[in-house]
């Protein structure tokens, strides 16, 4: 294992998903040097995904501790709660923090996320306008939706979507008002999204594509309605999720190459240092499936990213960064399932599930079958999960008639009797 000098040793920039991730690699993989945690945020690491699935006033009833305060104790990693790093010296190999310590290290990894881009209208700094990123934005939101009231939900995205139907939940009423012509226009298949749409609004959730918000009017300094291009809204509760930008400004600042995103090479190192690394969200990042650098923002991803930079640094072998790309959102009552990347596919092709509810979409380019979106059906997502990472690719040939669940049943079978 790798023996870092004294006062060195390995230093993450950020306590989220991916964060936690390279820590808990890095021991797992026996790393015994000083691990150090820098997370801005006062409260443990914790996970996004329940903030805009579930409506709750207290922490506990999110349920989004990675883990407990022990984790990190019994494994003598220094968690720096509430503790901003302000600024990056590659030459000197130390970063600093909002109050001024200096902290050297042998590696650095830029775990820092992303932020939400704001809302470019007059009067979203209004009361009862919120962006849904942290724990304490879902805990506003959860107090707000104590009692039913109109709810404008401005993007029609996966956050915004899922936060719609939990609005309904409580006996909202509730808007979702979105740019673009399509919900999720650019995140799933054109297919999935007419689906989707009809789902929602035969749950009671009004739809306005193609609708621009103009701004947003309050009374009393509390919202009261949101003027749209199609008209105005009432609104005493305004959740936006309109898309978030990589957090690198550290990284830009410091001099590494940056390009919405830290790039880094298939190792996830920067292209510019190879002791700073960068994973999750804040990484621009060369992948198999993809035709250029990509930047992806999942669970999977902040996951798969850590694991392989903190088994890198311990000292153990660490591949080109390969994992398969996936995703889910829970929509109410639909779980959207996304495997594989999706961008520049010449052929897709929907087929219909075993139950009125279940739907699935494969994607192909070149005659290999690239993505797979489902709906309501989980063993079909495994399938595609371990068929995408398989030789041979799916052609489109083999799923004539066929769904991955039954292709990969009948290779299984072939491949016990050869
Ligand atoms: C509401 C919501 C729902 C989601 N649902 C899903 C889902 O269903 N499925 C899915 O796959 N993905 C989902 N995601 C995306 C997923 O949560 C993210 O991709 C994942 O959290 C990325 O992890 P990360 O560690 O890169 O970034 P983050 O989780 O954003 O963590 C980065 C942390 O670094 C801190 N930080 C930044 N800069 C500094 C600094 N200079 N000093 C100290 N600390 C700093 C930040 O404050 C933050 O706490 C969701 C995201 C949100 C917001």
């Amino acid at each position: 294992m790798s023996a870092p000098g004294a006062g060195s040793g390995v230093v993450v920039v950020g306590g989220g998903q991916a964060g936690f991730s390279v820590v808990q690699a890095l021991r797992g993989a026996g790393y015994e040097g000083p691990v150090t945690v820098f997370a801005d945020e006062p409260r443990l690491p914790y996970q996004r995904p329940p903030l805009s699935k579930k409506a709750h006033t207290e922490p506990e009833g999110l349920g989004v501790d990675l883990v407990p305060e022990s984790f990190y104790r019994e494994r003598d990693i220094d968690l720096r709660l509430g503790e901003y790093v302000a600024a990056l010296d590659t030459a000197a190999r130390a970063v600093t923090t909002g109050s001024g310590e200096r902290v050297p290290y042998e590696h650095l990894v830029l775990a820092t996320g992303a932020r939400n881009r704001p809302l470019p209208v007059p009067g979203a700094d209004l009361d009862g306008v919120h962006a849904l990123r942290s724990l304490d934005d879902a805990l506003s939101i959860g107090r707000a939706l104590q009692t039913p009231r109109d709810v404008v939900v401005v993007g029609g995205g996966f956050i915004g979507l899922e936060l719609a139907q939990v609005a309904r939940a409580r006996g909202a009423r509730v808007t979702v008002v979105e740019l673009a012509d399509r919900l999720l226009s650019r995140a799933v298949s054109p297919q999935l999204q007419e689906h989707l749409r009809e789902r929602h609004e035969r749950d009671g959730v009004r739809i306005l594509t193609g609708t621009a918000v103009e701004r947003i009017e309050g009374k009393d300094g509390q919202v009261h309605q949101v003027l749209t291009d199609q008209g105005p809204l009432p609104a005493d509760l305004v959740v936006y999720g309109i898309g978030a930008a990589p957090r690198d400004e550290l990284a830009r600042e410091a001099g590494l190459a940056v390009d919405d995103g830290v790039i880094v090479d298939e190792q996830l190192r920067s292209v510019s240092d190879p002791r700073i690394s960068a994973v999750g969200d804040c990484a621009r990042h060369p992948h198999p499936h993809a035709d250029g650098l990509i930047r992806l923002e999942s669970v999977q991803n902040a996951i798969d990213q850590g694991a392989l930079v903190g088994r890198r640094i311990a000292g153990g072998a660490a591949g080109p960064y390969e994992s398969l790309p996936w995703f889910w959102s829970d929509q109410g009552p639909v779980k959207l399932q996304i495997a594989g990347l999706r961008a520049s596919t010449d052929e897709v092709r929907v087929v219909p599930g075993d139950t009125p509810e279940r739907l699935a979409s494969y994607a192909f380019r070149d005659e290999r079958l690239v993505a797979v979106e489902t709906l309501n059906w989980p063993a079909e997502h495994l399938a595609a999960r371990r068929l995408l990472q398989q030789d041979p690719p799916v052609s489109p040939a083999d799923l004539a008639g066929s769904t991955l669940g039954a292709l990969a049943r009948a290779r299984r079978t072939k491949e016990v009797r050869a």
